[in-house]
């Protein structure tokens, strides 16, 4: 490693100075934080250069969910590990794709609304799934916004933001006091990922802009104001956890 390759970014989840680089791909470069083992794009690109992806090529993103059947199949075999804290709730898929797990929800919640930032997505998802409330909106927005929901469902969407700390503002901001937040990302502790990083498909910038491992998201969480009350287990190299706004 040459001092071009150096990086004195800070650690966006602990706030530890040092990080050091990890690894390239892609042309991107990750760099991993020596306290929490997060790894992230140094340098980070902006969340409107990521955006480009879903709204230009939509293909990147969704592809045009010609796996719809399998996609509704799964959303609604995940009901009854949602029913303890999302039964007669009002839930919220953020960053709810086409909408399936926002539909599935609706039929056991008292009301399902879905956001995502792809327009597209959410047109498929107003079209398709009239059961639930969908919208387009960006953290932004959604920080002026007083909506709170009891329950809040957030799948493969931390791996892909720019600001990880914008989203868990806005996280916290959705989820009422004593509410739940449950979260995928792929798992980069995960004993099934490949030895040589390269290998792993999930690593993938900048479709995939960071990773994280239970230690990672325990930090995180816990400075945003919730604690992680259960990780699940799964023989994929999947993270799957809930977490509880205190
Ligand atoms: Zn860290």
């Amino acid at each position: 490693m040459n001092n071009a390759e150096k990086s004195i970014a800070a650690c966006p989840v602990c706030d530890h100075a040092e990080t050091n680089y990890f690894v390239t791909k892609n042309n991107y470069s990750f760099n991993q934080c020596n306290e929490c083992d997060f790894i992230f794009l140094s340098p980070m690109p902006d969340q409107n250069e990521l955006n480009e992806q879903y709204t230009d090529d939509e293909k990147v993103a969704e592809p045009t969910y010609n796996k719809s059947g399998s996609r509704l199949r799964r959303a609604f075999i995940k009901l009854p590990r949602f029913t303890p804290y999302a039964f007669g709730k009002k839930t919220l898929d953020f960053g709810c794709g086409g909408g399936f797990v926002a539909y599935a929800l609706s039929f056991i919640a008292k009301s399902s609304s879905g956001i995502d930032i792809s327009e597209n997505a959410v047109a498929y998802a107003k079209q398709r799934f009239k059961r639930a409330n969908y919208s387009c909106m960006d953290f932004a927005q959604l920080l002026e916004t007083n909506e709170k929901y009891d329950f809040v469902y957030s799948s493969e969407v931390i791996e892909h933001v720019s600001n990880i700390n914008l989203y868990m503002k806005t996280l916290a901001h959705l989820v009422k006091k004593g509410g739940y937040a449950y979260i995928t990302t792929p798992d980069l502790g995960h004993p099934k990922v490949p030895k040589n990083i390269i290998e792993w498909s999930m690593l993938c910038p900048p479709i995939h802009v960071q990773h994280f491992t239970q230690k990672t998201v325990d930090i995180l969480f816990k400075r945003h104001g919730f604690k992680v009350v259960k990780f699940y287990k799964h023989k994929k190299p999947g993270l799957i956890f809930l977490s509880q706004k205190l």
